[in-house]
């Protein structure tokens, strides 16, 4: 096999807590992964000579080894002695710094990619274990599908799979540093924490509007007040019918949730007309054994 094309899906955070913080700055957290139908494109191409060469469709990304690809591609080359060279080009459509683990998901692609491309024979927690040494997000990435996500991320409980709806997804024009969100979280002042466990609770009895209900995020905390176009957002979202709408991962990307097809369309049209988002898809979960 000399090239091979992977898809790697984003994700939305259907519920976001926040428990703890440990010395070494990382965050506990507690919530529940979605795989959603937006994808960026990755090509990875054996190629004669040495190295690891990265092409991209956006030009502010990083090419070298600042890239998640480029980290991936590396770490299973050092440690498997691979001495072909590999170019992978990546085509991106999820948002980039939006909190829908895009670079976290090109990472797992070239993770899975890499090991079926070279015959690796690794399994899917093997690769997930040297994911983790990349991003807290990327064994998520590699596992997909509807997830409980503990620890910092990486300690994962599979969920029964989302019931199926209509996912709006509006990418606002600001951008938010993870960084930033964090540092500014202040958990000591926050009394009322998403209610997780109602979240997992409703997917278990496939109930889409109980579901829509519980969705919170803890984060929205900081990030609402500092960038009022995420409540905006939410409430364009909810004005065209959506059973809830709530910001993901860090922000500044907030989805809604919608039963009904024609009103899904129907508040699409009405966020694209209101000039609020950059990007805006209309979506479907995707669930691994669909
Ligand atoms: P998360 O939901 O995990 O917080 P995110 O949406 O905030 O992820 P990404 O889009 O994954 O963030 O990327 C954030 C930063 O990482 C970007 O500013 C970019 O410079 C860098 N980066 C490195 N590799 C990639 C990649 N393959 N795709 C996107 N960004 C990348």
């Amino acid at each position: 096999m000399d090239s091979i094309q992977m898809r790697a899906y984003g994700k939305i955070n259907l519920s976001l807590d926040v428990t703890g913080k440990r010395d070494n700055g990382y965050h506990d957290v507690r919530m529940i992964m979605q795989t959603v139908g937006i994808y960026d494109q990755i090509t990875i191409r054996k190629m004669s000579g040495q190295g690891i060469k990265v092409t991209t469709n956006l030009s502010f990304l990083p090419v070298d080894e600042n890239n998640l690809v480029y980290k991936a591609a590396k770490l299973l080359m050092d440690e498997f002695n691979i001495d072909s060279g590999v170019s992978i080009s990546l085509k991106k459509n999820i948002p980039v710094a939006a909190g829908m683990a895009g670079g976290s998901s090109d990472a797992a692609a070239v993770f899975v990619g890499m090991n079926r491309m070279f015959e690796l024979k690794l399994s899917k927690k093997e690769l997930m274990e040297r994911g983790v040494k990349l991003g807290a997000d990327i064994p998520y990435c590699i596992m997909r599908g509807t997830v409980l996500a503990e620890g910092i991320g990486e300690v994962l409980t599979p969920l029964k799979a989302m019931p199926d709806c209509h996912i709006l997804i509006a990418k606002p024009h600001v951008n938010v540093s993870t960084a930033f969100v964090y540092k500014n979280l202040h958990l000591d002042s926050i009394d009322k924490h998403p209610d997780v466990d109602r979240a997992i609770a409703a997917i278990d009895a496939g109930d889409i509007k109980e579901l829509a209900l519980s969705m919170e995020n803890i984060l929205e905390t900081v990030t609402v007040p500092a960038y009022p176009v995420i409540e905006d957002l939410k409430n364009l979202m909810k004005e065209g019918g959506a059973l809830n709408a709530i910001m993901s991962g860090s922000g500044p990307t907030v989805f809604g949730i919608y039963d009904d097809k024609e009103q899904a369309g129907g508040a699409y049209k009405l966020v694209e007309e209101s000039g609020l988002a950059r990007q805006l898809f209309l979506t479907r979960p995707f669930n691994v054994n669909a």
